[in-house]
């Protein structure tokens, strides 16, 4: 007699072909789990306040894991005098898109699980004391697509950073132009371009931070316009990406092609940063470009950078590998 396996595949072979009438609780989770999570990298299991310490850089591999844009603030800028610029900018949907769901639809779907009206942020602040206009995308919004909103942020920003005589840094985290915008999407990149040259003829440094990923139409415009390009770790930073270029030239890529790497040796970016040395990294730069002192003294909003002691107790990491076979439906 054949042996069935405790596995609750067999359970699930069956319930794929009868539903079952009584919906299992599918989404059993412990409340531990949620304090941890999986480094995609080397699969070690990161408590969260410990990843949030170390500016969700795990410790294990240094894998960079992708922040919001309100993190990206907060990890970036003094905590005194931060201003967003620009919050009322929401999207519209002239061509009327709609693919398998309405443009307008997706929008809202976007709006909601990431709390941003779009997939950019511009806040005015400084970085030690250094004054600058800083503009982040929100990957969690449509993969950090450029539609109209974000190009406008974009420029806007850029503009905003002329009128305040201060630098202009971006962190780009993008899939590209948005294709639900069609054509408004792609003039993005001139709009994005030719607002930059107003802050080149003010002499002002714009400072383009690359990090996982920056694709398509972004890195086409704005983000290698960088009097100074650097990027973090690792990161995927392409035109079109290597799935797409191995299909077309039908030949294996290169060992971490379209890195950060890989470019850096390739002469496409000026460093590479760690996410630790980042804020110290552009209060540096931009005060040697625009001569305004760095503070000596951090502000009190400066997100520690050594880890703190670790707290006395802390629930043991779970096996995050069981956790996702108890996730499957079992009933
Ligand atoms: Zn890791």
């Amino acid at each position: 007699m054949a042996v069935l396996p405790n596995d609750g595949s067999t359970i699930n072979w069956l319930t794929r072909i009868i539903k079952p009438k009584i919906k299992g609780n599918s989404k059993r989770t412990s409340p531990r789990e949620g304090l941890w999570k999986k480094c995609p990298s080397c699969g070690q299991a990161l408590f969260h306040t410990e990843l949030e310490r170390n500016l969700d850089v795990c410790r294990h591999c240094q894998h960079h894991f992708r922040v919001s844009s309100m993190r990206r603030m907060e990890m970036t800028l003094d905590s005194d005098g931060r201003e967003e610029l620009f919050p009322a900018l929401y999207p519209s949907d002239p061509l009327k898109f709609k693919d398998i769901k309405r443009y307008r639809d997706r929008v809202k779907d976007a709006q909601k699980s990431s709390g941003t009206n779009d997939a950019a942020r511009v806040v005015k602040g400084s970085i030690k004391g250094v004054p600058a206009v800083v503009t982040s995308f929100e990957f969690g919004f449509m993969a950090g697509s450029m539609g109209s909103v974000v190009g406008a942020k974009i420029a806007h920003g850029a503009l905003a950073a002329v009128e305040n005589k201060c630098g202009f840094i971006t962190f780009a985290a993008s899939g590209g132009a948005r294709m639900q915008e069609g054509i408004l999407s792609l003039m993005q990149m001139a709009k994005t371009s030719a607002a930059l040259t107003k802050l080149e003829a003010a002499g002002l440094p714009y400072i383009s931070v690359l990090t996982d990923p920056t694709t398509g139409g972004v890195t086409a415009s704005f983000a290698m316009l960088g009097d100074v390009i650097l990027a973090e770790p690792n990161a995927l930073i392409c035109f079109a990406g290597p799935r797409v270029i191995e299909q077309t030239i039908r030949e294996k890529l290169p060992e971490g092609f379209q890195r950060s790497e890989y470019l850096l040796d390739h002469g496409f970016l000026d460093a590479i940063c760690h996410r630790k040395d980042l804020r110290n990294t552009l209060a540096d730069i931009l005060s040697r470009l625009t001569g305004f002192p760095v503070e000596t003294i951090r502000t009190s909003g400066d997100v520690p950078l050594k880890p703190k002691p670790e707290p006395p107790i802390e629930p043991p990491a779970p096996d995050l590998r069981r956790a996702e076979a108890d996730a499957e439906p079992s009933s």
